[in-house]
């Protein structure tokens, strides 16, 4: 059964690589000709010496005269420098066009997939592995142009060549067809068993190196953790573990080599003996020249040669459609948030927001049962709960990251799944509770928002999330590149960055997911003043733990294990018992008020 699918799977891969081959039908037809071109060369180049060795013979033996012989001699240099011309000019061509085509699809393929990619849920990317991600979309990539130069440098060189020189065999006699025709079949039909065997060790191997690959992101990723609690021995030791794995599965797939190339040896040494004995057989019955019996051998040399060029080429072919295949295992992903079809452009007019009834779980454990929540146009309110009661996946739900099992979110009375994803998603404007940012300068960190601005609103935006005092002191300013997500900044620094790629965004409707947390007391008590007057006009949704940052929100939802507990204003909240004035308690004092 695993056979089957394997065969089935690499069908599926030649297929997809088929498909990009056919959309630049011209130049890979061009490949192809000036490789039957070149073939054609070669094996008439042989020719051309069994004439010249069959006249030398003759003139050897007195039947032909010096100036004929000369004459001949003269004619096969000829054709042979019109040969060499011809092949030349194929091989520039053949590697021109090559070029071109494999250039063109494997930019293809990248785009395609990387489209595809982006365009998948928050789901997937939630549960794939960047690392995993990246290595095959560039070995798949590659793969292609792998796959490309096997077909042309191999499998077609071996077809043409075997073709070609089969017919000029045909001159001496069908027996030495018959043999390198049986020879080849043979050699092509054992190094395909041989093949089929080793695609599944091949599988596992990659399999492997990916686990091994997406860890090593990981641990690479979390360096500072592992220096913090000393884990250097631990992460040592667990990368020797994940390559010794890696080990052993390219050690399986590898192994099948010894069989393969054993095993053609056996063949061609056969092929050999039995195609050698014809010509000689007839040279002692008289009945075949000396050209022939070199041109037999000759031919036979450069088809082994061929053949063993075939051999080569299906290993890198398989290897390399395993790794395309492993790129299309993202193809059978869909995104599992459609646009409805005939989804209409949505354009916030007051922005009133409204959670109805609703139901979600993350794979199958509830969080929300029958929530309920309506937020009025203009309305700042704050959601407070404690860690994990589920105030950031309702923001991911009204971004629509998720669909509610039950229930609906409507913006302005209307539900979201009427309208496209893309024309939602920019109408709201978040400062995420975890804010990474692009290997970029901060600058463009915060102009990403929103391209059309103009670079004094991108200062505005900047001196508003108090960015300017933080600019005037790097050597470079704005133009300082922040490091891979964001590394080189602090945690508030990053946030500022953050709420000033929110605020150049302006939108109707405003997130702030813990906006705040990483300032200190000061920039937080200076941000939120301005924060307040940005959000006039505004609906915001505000998450905060300090309860000091949300106070004076106009209404303050608290939520606990996915349910609205208390709500009201913070006067209100306080004068009550219950989770918020505990939460009060615990609190008052050590914040700015
Ligand atoms: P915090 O105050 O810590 O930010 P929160 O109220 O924002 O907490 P959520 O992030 O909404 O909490 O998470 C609510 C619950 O859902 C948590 O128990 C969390 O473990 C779970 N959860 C969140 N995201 C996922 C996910 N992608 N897959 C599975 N479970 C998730
Ligand atoms: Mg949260």
């Amino acid at each position: 059964m695993a056979k089957k699918k394997e065969r089935l799977d690499l069908v599926q891969s030649t297929r997809n690589f088929l498909a990009y081959a056919m959309r630049h039908k011209g130049l890979f037809f061009a490949v192809l000709l000036v490789a039957l071109v070149i073939e054609t060369g070669t094996v008439a180049e042989r020719y051309i010496f069994k004439l010249v060795i069959d006249d030398g013979t003759s003139h050897a033996a007195g039947t032909l005269s010096s100036s004929d012989f000369a004459h001949a001699l003269l004619l096969a240099l000829g054709l042979y420098a019109g040969l060499l011309l011809v092949k030349t000019a194929s091989k520039w061509l053949s590697i021109h066009f090559l070029n071109m085509l494999d250039g063109r699809i494997i930019a293809e393929i990248k785009r395609k997939f990387f489209d595809h990619i982006i365009d998948l849920d928050h789901k997937f990317h939630t549960t794939h592995k960047t690392g995993s991600l990246i290595s095959r979309m560039s070995r798949g990539g590659r793969a292609v142009e792998t796959m490309m130069d096997a077909v042309v440098f191999n499998f077609a060189a071996m077809v043409f060549q075997l073709s070609v020189t089969m017919l000029a065999l045909l001159t001496i006699g069908w027996l030495p067809v018959l043999v390198i025709f049986l020879t080849s079949i043979v050699f092509v039909g054992y190094s395909l068993l041989i093949f089929r065997a080793q695609s599944e060790a091949g599988h596992v191997a990659n399999a492997t190196e990916d686990v091994e690959r997406a860890n090593l992101g990981d641990i690479l990723a979390n360096v500072d953790s592992v220096k913090y609690f000393g884990r250097e021995e631990a992460v040592k030791r667990k990368f020797f573990d994940l390559t010794e794995r890696t080990r052993l599965a390219f050690m399986r797939s590898w192994n099948y080599f010894r069989h393969s190339d054993a095993g053609q040896m056996v063949i061609i040494g056969i092929g050999t003996a039995a195609l050698l004995a014809i010509p000689l057989l007839g040279l002692l019955r008289g009945d075949t020249t000396i050209g022939d019996a070199v041109f037999v051998y000759a031919a036979y040399t450069s088809v082994v040669g061929a053949m063993y060029g075939f051999v080569g080429g299906l290993r890198s072919y398989y290897r390399a459609a395993i790794d395309l295949e492993s790129l299309y295992y993202y193809d059978r992903f869909r995104n599992g948030i459609e646009d409805a079809p005939g989804a209409k452009r949505l354009v916030v007019r007051r922005g009133a927001i409204a959670f109805n009834d609703i139901t979600f779980s993350y794979h199958g454990s509830p969080l929300f049962e029958g929530l309920s929540l309506e937020i009025k146009a203009h309305e700042k309110v704050a959601l407070v709960g404690r860690s994990g009661s589920g105030k950031s996946t309702l923001v991911k739900l009204l971004y629509r990251l998720y669909d509610v099992d039950g229930g609906e979110v409507c913006i302005d009375g209307k539900d979201i799944r009427s309208f496209r994803q893309e024309s939602l998603r920019s109408e709201l404007s978040i400062v995420p509770q975890e804010c990474v940012l692009f290997d970029d300068t901060i600058y463009n960190n915060v102009a990403f928002s929103n391209p059309r601005a103009s670079r004094t609103q991108v200062r505005a935006a900047m001196r508003f999330a108090q960015l300017d005092r933080l600019i005037k002191q790097l050597p470079k300013g704005e133009q300082t590149i922040v490091g891979e997500r964001g590394v080189k900044l602090s945690g508030g620094e990053k946030q500022r960055v953050s709420i000033a790629r929110a605020i150049l965004a302006d939108r109707k409707v405003l997130v702030l997911d813990e906006a705040t947390s990483s300032l200190d007391s000061q920039t937080e008590h200076d941000i939120q003043r301005d924060l307040e007057r940005l959000m006039r006009g505004r609906t915001a949704i505000i998450i905060a733990h300090r309860l000091s940052t949300i106070m004076r929100a106009d209404r303050i939802v608290v939520l606990e294990r996915g349910r609205v507990v208390q709500q009201g204003t913070h006067d209100e909240l306080i004068a009550q018992q219950g989770v918020y004035r505990n939460l009060w308690e615990l609190q008052r004092g050590g914040y700015i008020e």
